[in-house]
């Protein structure tokens, strides 16, 4: 007879499917929604123990709830690292993986193209505190090497950058990091976890919103940091235990679902991705294509290096600015305006006007976000009926 494998030595997709799961006294096939907010004890001293710390078990879902436990676990297992800590939202486990590390007189480094809220952290959130930022531009090498100096905490870096797909190298950023001690949390929602490993690189804290391709059927909200052991004892445990930023043990449900057909439509996604974005850019009718898993792309090599396909978005600029940017919009028939993404549903976005209308234009100029750039994340739906959506409406905007 063979040793029962253990969860870790399960292939991928039976690590998404049943990764984490915890049955009950019923024995229910799908994971049990455990809507509860506190737990209660045989005796006394089962209390006091599990207080201190001596006695596993639950005490009160702030810290830890058995539908979120399951969601974690699986995290843990997908990502391969040893620690997942669920959050209510993306950005509370952006918010909550920088902070729970830094305090005053500490410097962060952090690229500069990011998810509109993530900058709004680096810019305006840490300074209040006494904390220094310094932004960099992702692509440059050199960049990153003047600005990682001695008294860097913490780099932060988003790869593929929201919305103009720009790529940072990991490994080489993670290497100046270690040089100086500092550590290196990675936004992963783009590439996620199945296209790119930040940990094979070297970083030391990955996120991720739950919102996008994790659930990607628009339901519901969540986030998740992914760390080492060391890193949540020294830092994020007591700071998630006492701030509380949890995630509701209902989304982490929906979460779980999502999680189980993650590969199967991110595999889809990225397919119906390369071939729009191949569509888009050979029709010529557009200023800018940009897609990492297109050769055209100015950091193609690096972006296969690091992911293993070219992931689910593409950001157009359409020729003539916001007016013909927002008629072309307008004219999509199958595709929706909205500004979610990783979604079942394709969806287009106008970040000047929406997620980037809080940088100051010179900044957005700067990152490449014109008031012409359209962010597509590509859905589920036949890629041929996208492409033919986007045709007749690149049509009636050129007529
Ligand atoms: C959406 C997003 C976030 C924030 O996630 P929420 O779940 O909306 O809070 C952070 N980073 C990136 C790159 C995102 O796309």
């Amino acid at each position: 007879m063979t040793d029962k494998k253990k969860p870790s030595e399960w292939r991928l997709a039976t690590r998404l499917v049943r990764g984490g799961t915890k049955r009950s006294e019923f024995g229910e096939t799908s994971e049990a929604i455990f809507m509860t907010s506190g737990f209660r004890y045989d005796a006394a001293e089962i209390a006091a123990d599990r207080f201190a710390g001596v006695a596993e078990g639950f005490t009160y879902s702030r810290l830890s709830n058995p539908t979120v436990a399951m969601f974690e676990e699986r995290m843990a297992l997908l990502e391969g690292m040893p620690v997942a800590k669920a959050t209510a939202t993306g950005m509370a486990a952006v918010n909550a993986a920088l902070t729970c590390q830094l305090r005053a007189g500490d410097k962060v480094v952090a690229s500069k193209a990011l998810f509109g809220s993530c900058r709004y952290i680096i810019d305006e959130i840490l300074p209040r505190y006494g904390i220094t930022t310094e932004l960099v531009t992702g692509a440059d090498d050199d960049a990153w090497a003047r600005a990682i100096t001695p008294g860097t905490k913490t780099v932060f870096v988003e790869t593929p950058a929201n919305p103009t797909l720009d790529v940072v190298d990991l490994a080489k950023v993670c290497e100046l990091a270690h040089a100086v001690g500092a550590t290196v949390v990675v936004d992963n929602v783009f590439a996620t976890p199945l296209l790119q490993r930040p940990t094979d690189f070297g970083a030391d804290v990955v996120v991720y919103s739950g919102t996008k391709h994790i659930d990607g059927q628009g339901r519901a909200l969540g986030g998740c940091i992914l760390c080492s052991r060391q890193f949540f004892d020294d830092h994020l445990n007591q700071y998630l235990r006492h701030t509380g930023p949890t995630m509701s043990p209902f989304n982490a449900w929906v979460l779980l679902k999502g999680l189980e057909t993650l590969e199967l439509r991110v595999t889809r996604m990225c397919e119906n991705a390369a071939r729009v974005a191949d569509f888009l850019a050979e029709s010529g009718r557009l200023a800018r294509v940009l897609y990492p898993g297109r050769k055209d792309h100015p950091q193609h090599a690096l972006a296969m290096r690091q992911m293993a396909a070219g992931g689910s978005v593409i950001t157009v600029d359409v020729p003539g600015g916001r007016e013909a940017a927002f008629r072309l919009l307008n004219a999509l028939q199958i595709i929706d305006i909205s500004n979610n993404l990783g979604d079942a549903k394709s969806l287009a976005t106008h970040p000047a006007s929406t997620t980037h209308r809080s940088l100051a234009e010179a900044a957005r100029l700067e990152l490449g976000i014109l008031e012409a750039t359209l962010r597509l994340s590509v859905g589920l739906e036949d890629a041929q009926d996208l492409i033919e959506d986007l045709d007749q409406a690149l049509c009636r905007i050129s007529a």
